[in-house]
């Protein structure tokens, strides 16, 4: 569901419960006032080489559609544009763009046939994958799903891929962030070779664009990436703002390779499908997302400095336009450019940073099912559970980040996640059309 696009009747409902109950208090002080232990030295996937900073190469190949052989030789032949030795005996961590629980055909998600020849490209070198991702607006067991409604989790199957909801992950803390810190990501990116990156083109209602730097968010697990989104909302110009936090997640994942499924995009609107699949025909890979995300921009019709993502990464010298060097080429395709996100004020703002909150769900311990084993307590990597006077774990809310590894890790079942009335209409909803 595309928050950014809230119903007037999710609104009314949240007016009600507004009026009836005081709004959660979704702690803005939560990820200031955390323990510090810098992680931040650290860094994941393939430092990048010397060359993809410099004058990173861009290849663009065109595809017409989702034919596997299709996919398969126009990925092979990218990365031979820009030169990428495919390892061999590596750990290789794919991040694919799993938007939700949705089919491909909507268009929202990385296409399965794009991950299959990933997989295949790697796994002939004798590497091991991983497929990791968090999906947006996290309820119980929601990347799980859209690992199978996708058709990626098959993908990775026939190439003996673990499938990774991140919120089945242990966090690490990162200090290194300019807005974002501290700021906890998987830990998945720290234990692999190799990141390899694989976004969905996508217009996006708040980020503009949908690319190699966005896609990278959703290394940040569960209903983290949602109380992120509420640490800014209070910024003169959030929407402007945005691009900083998202490059700094991209910053501390560092993928060593993007590749584009930019095969049919999303138009008109997104990032979930409720926008509109567009036959754009182009697979594109660099070692340099950043350097991807200025090109395909230019394929799109967009202005890369009107994406503050990519002004962000620019500002920050991941890539100067001018150096990139772009093999290939592709006819123009205009996507829609998305107006401007209303800027709301007063009550109004107050309703829709409620409604927001909504959203995000909470942890919650049932002390009836629990056996006081101390997984959970071990897994915060916030420490926000600790043991209670009875021996039952607690959590504190206002240390909880909302990452659900908790819930993941409790293996009876004792920990479940409850958010707000919208959404639990949401999800009977869901669950009256099977969802
Ligand atoms: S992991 Fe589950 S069973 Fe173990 S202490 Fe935590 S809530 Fe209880
Ligand atoms: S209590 Fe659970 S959801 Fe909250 S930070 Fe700890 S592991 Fe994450």
């Amino acid at each position: 569901m595309a928050i950014q696009r809230r119903s007037f009747i999710q609104a009314l409902v949240s007016a009600a419960l507004f009026i009836l109950a005081a709004p959660a208090t979704l702690m803005r002080k939560v990820v200031s006032a955390a323990q510090s232990d810098d992680a931040g030295k650290n860094l994941p996937g393939q430092p990048r080489s010397r060359s993809s900073m410099d004058r990173p190469g861009v290849a663009i190949e065109m595809c017409p559609d989702y034919d596997p052989i299709h996919v398969y030789r126009a990925i092979c032949k990218a990365l031979e544009s820009i030169q990428f030795a495919v390892p061999s005996g590596k750990k290789i961590l794919l991040k694919p763009n799993i938007m939700a629980q949705n089919t491909p055909d909507q268009a929202a998600s990385t296409h399965p046939a794009v991950v299959e020849a990933v997989c295949r490209i790697f796994f002939e070198k004798g590497n091991t994958l991983t497929i990791g991702d968090s999906s947006a607006f996290y309820q119980g067991g929601g990347t799980r799903r859209g690992f199978e409604t996708t058709g990626i989790g098959d993908a990775g199957r026939k190439y003996n891929a673990r499938i990774l909801p991140f919120e089945a992950t242990r966090l690490r803390k990162i200090t290194s962030g300019h807005v974002l810190n501290p700021l906890y990501v998987t830990e998945a990116l720290f234990e692999h070779d190799l990141v390899v990156n694989l976004p969905k083109l996508k217009v996006h209602r708040l980020a503009r664009y949908s690319g190699a730097l966005k896609n990278m968010f959703g290394c940040v697990p569960g209903g983290a990436k949602q109380l992120y989104h509420t640490l800014f909302q209070e910024q003169p110009d959030y929407q402007e703002f945005w691009g900083k936090p998202l490059v700094d997640v991209y910053e501390t994942a560092r993928p060593g390779l993007t590749i584009m499924d930019a095969i049919i995009g999303l138009d008109k609107d997104g990032p979930a499908a409720n926008g509109e699949p567009r036959a754009t025909g182009v697979v594109a890979a660099s070692e340099n997302g950043a350097a991807l995300d200025v090109v395909i921009c230019g394929i799109i019709g967009f202005d890369p400095y009107w994406v503050p993502a990519v002004r962000e990464a620019i500002a920050r010298n991941l890539v100067i336009p001018s150096r990139i060097n772009t093999i290939g080429s592709a006819p123009l395709v205009p996507y829609a450019k998305l107006s401007d996100l209303v800027k709301k004020k007063g009550l109004f703002k107050k309703l829709d940073n409620h409604v927001f909150e909504q959203f995000i769900m909470e942890p919650r311990i049932h002390t009836s099912a629990c056996s006081k084993c101390g997984v959970c307590i071990e897994a915060c990597a916030p420490q926000a559970i600790a043991a209670g006077q009875n021996g039952f774990p607690r959590i504190d809310y206002r240390s909880c980040i909302r990452c659900y590894c908790c819930e993941e890790y409790c293996a009876a079942g004792a920990i479940s996640l409850h958010g707000g009335a919208t959404n639990h209409i949401v999800r009977g909803v869901r669950r009256i059309i099977g969802l």
